[in-house]
């Protein structure tokens, strides 16, 4: 059962929460979906994008088209691969696009860096839940206290993590701010399909076998039939694998 929305999230209009709850978007195609939320939102509403996963490349494509203004941002962590700035760079090129860069606090990374060494990851869940909550988390709530609604690229067959998504949702982790998911019934096949036919910009390492691109430390090619998701943080179980972005504190039990 959900849990109510507390005192400081954030108030909805009735006609908006009446779409979200009724499952009227649920049956929507993926487009009819963002033209529903770009009309609701924008300009406060972004779509979240890592620019290492191709849906969020098709999400922003589709976005474009239906407002060329639509807004994206990238978290910045500091330890990105270089094919992901040179992806970024391409998007600004090719959509004209203002790609909005989130850093995190320079004194907080400083801080992590200083007490736990540069390669802290590695040696425990924990330690890697800190990082990911230092680099990605914090960044990540700052940015969207601007926003009445984000976009994300979840898909459902991703991860045993994310096999409930919902196209949209009501998001209890950030204030009952709306969270947008158009390609949570989309299949890999689904998106590779797009990104061919619309010849959408993607990340270089998918083609040297990374099927998602994250932190360069933390993201490794796989090899011919292992899980798409085993190169993420592959030194720890499934179940672990979320950087705390899409998973609550209530739902995880731990924190992040
Ligand atoms: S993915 Fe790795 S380097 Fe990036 S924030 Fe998480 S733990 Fe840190």
């Amino acid at each position: 059962m959900s849990a109510p929305l507390r005192r400081d999230q954030k108030s909805i209009s009735s006609e908006v929460l009446d779409d979200v709850t009724s499952g009227r978007l649920e049956v929507l195609a993926a487009p009819e979906v963002l033209e529903w939320a770009l009309k609701t939102f924008h300009p406060r509403i972004a779509l979240s994008a890592s620019f290492g996963g191709p849906e969020g490349m098709v999400i922003l494509d589709m976005m474009h088209r239906i407002n060329p203004r639509s807004r994206v941002f990238v978290l910045d962590t500091g330890r990105l691969p270089q094919a992901t700035y040179d992806l970024i760079d391409r998007v600004r090129d090719r959509y004209d696009k203002d790609v909005e860069i989130v850093f995190p606090e320079a004194g907080a990374v400083q801080k992590l860096v200083h007490d736990h060494g540069a390669n802290l990851f590695y040696e425990s869940i924990e330690r890697r839940q800190l990082c990911c909550q230092v680099r990605k988390v914090e960044p990540l709530n700052r940015k969207l206290s601007e926003l009445d609604a984000w976009v994300s690229g979840l898909r459902r067959d991703q991860n045993v993590t994310r096999t409930e998504t919902p196209q949209v949702e009501v998001d209890r982790v950030h204030r009952g701010m709306i969270k947008v998911n158009p390609l949570a019934g989309w299949s890999a096949d689904d998106v590779w399909r797009y990104v061919r036919e619309r010849g959408v910009p993607t990340n270089r390492l998918h083609a040297k076998g990374y099927p998602s691109v994250g932190c360069d430390p933390c993201s490794r090619a796989i090899k011919e039939g292992e899980d798409p998701r085993a190169g993420r943080w592959w030194w720890e179980r499934p179940e672990t694998k979320e950087c705390g972005i899409h998973i609550g504190e209530e739902e995880e039990g731990s924190g992040i």
